[in-house]
């Protein structure tokens, strides 16, 4: 295939992933989103095919990956997504790293030397090729090491706690500017020795950055990794001098950059403080709320659905216990009905609710819940005093009104679904057990509030059949 025509290929893969990015900016359009970037996709590998030499081994690699991940897609619970997630991005880091230490193995194969002045000598990298090594290496090995605690910490097998050492800042600077000085020492002189001792001390770097990030913070920490994995893809790139590459990790960073802005303006936190492993954090979570006797009001679905049903306005808060039961089928099922007896029923969604960024959005997408009954956390909190009746599903950190109240909370600041202000309180839950950030929840034991145990989805079920008596 013809250079231009290759370009010309990738330029409309390019242009077909901003589509892709901009469709799924909305739930609306977020279908034909996903469309545009598989067209795009399907359009990149199969005009790289074409200009590679050993296709045969490129086509088993996919399909043995394809299979991977095609078994793996279909066995993954929705509510492991997030984990899936940080392994994936974790595959990005490595790829990118062994990508760099066999283009310096064998710089000539990647066209990436500059002839000697001296014929008989052995051909040099270009200086710019050694610092595109040095990059691509660097967040290849942090994004590696990072996402696979990120994914340690998300299943629960690293536990979710910030786990630190006195003086870790400083030692992460110390590694971090030495990092730099065997990457810069690299580039002066291209050595295997200070090539792996970088590589080395940015695999270090990305356990020690991403332990001391605890409980409500991970969120950023996901996208995060997920704007790495982007930019190790486009240094790749530049190492392959693949331009398709270097475009679609361009993308992949800059809106995991974006991404992570955003949810740290969520959640009220500067990008630095989690970077850096919440300099400043206060108490850590166990010790907050530590078991003071405290009492608090049960109801059953029936008095549930009979509040509910004579209440003029109906705020449902759905959290990650919502995904777990997978209650968003009957949870819509319950909001037509409450609609039919002329109840106005909205969903309140709070940025880091469940699991990932954009959890609670997709599964009532699923459960085709009408997007005009879905609002942010911005456009409703102003209306939690003047309803009657929340109904909070499977929330708890995103409802917890000491991230407002109590400055010794590790989640002080991060602002909430203002649940607490409605009339009455509804909580489906299984317990009284914490949330994700591992805190007490002042809400439950409020006057106006009444927990409803059990399963999110059986007490959706139990609503319905009261409703429809
Ligand atoms: P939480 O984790 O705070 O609370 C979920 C609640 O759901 C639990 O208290 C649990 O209580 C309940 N629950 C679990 N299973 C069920 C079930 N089957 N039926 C009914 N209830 C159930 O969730 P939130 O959505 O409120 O907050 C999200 C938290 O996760 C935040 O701290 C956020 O920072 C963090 N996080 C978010 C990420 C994101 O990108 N969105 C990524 C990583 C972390 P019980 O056991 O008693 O049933």
């Amino acid at each position: 295939m013809s250079a231009n025509f290759v370009a010309l290929a990738y330029l409309l893969a390019a242009v077909l992933f901003i589509l892709a990015l901009k469709g799924l900016s909305s739930p609306v359009s977020a279908q034909r989103g996903n469309l545009f970037g598989m067209i795009g996709m399907a359009i990149a590998v199969l005009t790289t095919l074409t200009i590679t030499q050993n296709v045969i081994y490129i086509i088993l690699a996919i399909a043995v990956g394809g299979v991977i991940g095609a078994v793996v897609a279909k066995r993954i619970e929705m509510t492991a997504m997030p984990e899936l997630v940080a392994a994936m991005h974790s595959l990005v880091g490595l790829a990118a790293v062994l990508i760099a230490v066999s283009a310096f193995y064998n710089p000539v194969a990647y066209g990436i030397t500059q002839p000697s002045f001296f014929s008989q000598a052995k051909p040099t990298l270009y200086l710019s090729s050694r610092i595109e090594l040095f990059i691509g290496a660097f967040i290849g090995a942090i994004t590696f090491t990072g996402s696979i605690i990120a994914f340690g910490k998300l299943s629960g097998k690293l536990g979710n706690k910030s786990l630190r050492f006195g003086g870790q800042h400083w030692v992460n600077l110390l590694l971090g500017v030495a990092m730099i000085g065997f990457g810069i020492a690299f580039c002066i002189t291209p050595a295997w020795t200070p090539f792996l001792i970088m590589l080395a001390l940015a695999l270090l770097l990305g356990v020690l950055l991403i332990m001391p990030i605890g409980g409500a913070d991970m969120p950023v920490v996901v996208s995060m990794l997920n704007a790495y994995s982007g930019f190790a893809a486009a240094g790749i790139g530049f190492t392959l001098n693949n331009n398709m590459l270097i475009i679609a990790g361009a993308l992949v960073g800059s809106s995991g950059t974006i991404l992570s802005y955003i949810m740290c303006r969520a959640m009220n936190r500067s990008i630095i403080n989690v970077i850096f492993g919440g300099f400043g954090e206060g108490v850590a979570a166990e010790d907050v709320g530590a078991a003071v006797q405290k009492t608090y009001r049960s109801g059953s679905a029936e008095d549930a659905a009979f509040l509910m049903s004579n209440a003029d306005s109906v705020i449902i808060v759905p959290g990650y216990g919502l995904a777990v039961a997978r209650a968003q089928h009957a949870i819509n099922e319950m909001s037509t009905l409450l609609l039919a007896k002329g109840v106005k029923v909205r969903y309140a969604i709070h940025p880091v609710a469940g699991r990932m960024p954009g959890h609670m959005n997709v599964l009532l997408a699923e459960a085709e819940v009408p997007y005009e009954q879905v609002e942010e956390m911005d456009e409703i909190n102003n209306e939690f005093a003047d309803t009657d009746v929340v109904l909070v599903i499977g929330a708890n950190d995103v409802v917890n009104p000491a991230a407002k109240t109590d400055p010794a909370s590790p989640i002080y600041g991060m602002p909430i679904l203002e649940a607490h202000k409605a009339r009455t309180i509804l909580v489906v839950k299984r317990s009284m057990a914490a949330g994700y950030a591992g805190l007490d929840n002042e809400l439950f034991y409020l006057d106006k509030s009444m927990m409803i145990f059990g399963d999110a989805k059986k007490v959706v079920e139990d609503v319905i059949k009261s409703l429809q008596h």
